[in-house]
């Protein structure tokens, strides 16, 4: 079956040439407007100023130990600090922290249990440091706590909290193999009403590629710290209806110890056809017209066969894991990721989800992100059929993009770098 069908009516059909994913675009059925805020604005509380939520950097104690931060000093120096102790926490501003995930989808015990997997040491040397400063006992006695409860473990009420449950649950806070990269600003700098949040599309191309080098570089250290993770997963949820906990910009990456029944497919089908990212990916797409940008190594398109619409962002280079990738070629990646963001608006909800070669692999398989907007709701017809109605089909998804992308361009919010096409 051809991947994109337009019939007589106006339905479009997709299906995707890699999931063999069933989508219907039917005419008439189109989605609310896109970029809307939600109900009415409130003003924002100058007293909350970066404290507006657990992922906000004046709220740091409330997150889990800080593992690394990316600090700005000046217009072009880009720093990264590691295991910035509890007393050191508050004398640079953090950009972006990474911290373990307070409540992972896999834990500590999962992984210790089940693969003997232990910390490294650099996350053990940690530990040790934090709990013999007393702030930083402080801070995982009270984050112990919180874990203890939501499980209802018995003692999570005792005061203090017994020396041994602060130590057991330590363990786990140090040595997470799920992590969250947050970014600075919950709101924009000087924001009045709490419409105006900042999105991965809110940052400047330049904070944009130093998120996006720090989670390529996370992900590598998860693999390097965890010989038993077959795959680490990067994704973005943005807003409640696309799953985030926080209207907060963070990332998460996750290790697990499968690689996923779909990666294992095409794993079989590129080594007969080491083509098939690049031929069913922006190939395919600039046939169908659907290419929205390119940068000199990676290349934007509406993609095919989604469950919702969605612009996809390919490298060029299918032969590297994303942490062997050059720093100009992980740029062209971000600058084109960060367009499609600034396109899409920050009042959409959105997953953004990485796809890459993880190390066991010796295939060619590109980095790429697939950002889908989660305009519409699955429901009973969905379930039952497996064929997914999408309100956008990919033509608008990209005459949409490109108009917006214009106007970013030409009041340069996005990336010199990032040429439009179409
Ligand atoms: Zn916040």
């Amino acid at each position: 079956m051809k991947p994109l069908t337009r019939l007589p009516d106006g339905t479009v059909k997709q299906v995707s040439p890699l999931t063999g994913t069933q989508v219907w675009t039917l005419p008439g059925r189109a989605a609310r407007p896109l970029d809307a805020p939600e109900g009415a604005t409130r003003p924002l509380d100058p007293a909350l100023h970066d404290r507006h939520c657990a992922f906000c950097w004046a709220r740091m104690l409330e997150t889990t130990p800080e593992i690394a931060r990316v600090v700005h000093d000046d217009l072009h120096t880009w720093r990264r600090l590691r295991a910035v102790g509890p007393e050191s926490l508050w004398s640079t501003t953090p950009e972006f922290r990474l911290f373990p995930n307070l409540f992972e989808i896999l834990s500590y015990d999962y992984w210790h249990l089940s693969h003997g997997f232990e910390p490294t040491p650099e996350s053990q040397a940690r530990r040790t440091s934090y709990l013999a400063e007393p702030a930083g006992r402080a801070q995982l006695e009270a984050l112990a706590r919180i874990r203890m409860r939501a499980r209802n473990a018995p003692g999570w009420d005792a005061e203090p909290l017994a020396e041994s449950d602060v130590d057991r649950e330590s363990v786990g806070l140090f040595a997470g193999n799920h992590q969250v990269i947050a970014a600075r600003r919950h709101y924009l700098d000087g924001a009045t009403d709490d419409s105006q949040l900042a999105s991965s599309g809110t940052l400047t191309p330049e904070e944009h590629c130093q998120y996006t080098a720090f989670a390529v570089s996370a992900m590598h250290d998860l693999y390097r710290g965890n010989p038993h993770a077959r795959y680490v997963a990067v994704f973005q949820n943005w807003l409640r209806p696309a799953g985030a906990s926080f209207d907060h910009l963070h990332k998460q990456i996750v290790a697990i110890d499968e690689l996923g029944a779909q990666l294992e497919r095409e794993a079989v089908r590129v080594q007969s056809e080491p083509d098939l990212y690049a031929r069913w990916g922006a190939g395919y797409a600039a046939e169908q017209g659907l290419v929205v940008a390119r940068t000199p190594t990676a290349v934007a398109f509406a993609g095919v066969g989604h469950r919702y619409p969605s612009l996809e962002v390919h490298t060029t280079r299918p032969d590297c894991p994303p942490w062997q990738l050059e720093g100009d070629e992980v740029r062209d990646f971000s600058d084109l990721l960060h367009a499609c963001h600034a396109a899409t608006g920050a009042h959409v909800p959105t997953n953004e989800e990485w796809h890459h070669r993880p190390p066991s692999f010796d295939l060619p398989m590109p980095l790429r992100a697939v950002l889908k907007w989660r305009v519409s709701t699955l429901a009973g017809f969905e379930g039952g059929t497996k064929i997914y109605v999408n309100t956008i089909d990919p033509w608008t998804v990209r005459d949409h993009t490109s108009g917006r992308l214009r106007e970013l361009a030409s009041r340069g919010l996005i990336s010199a770098r990032v040429q439009l096409v179409s």
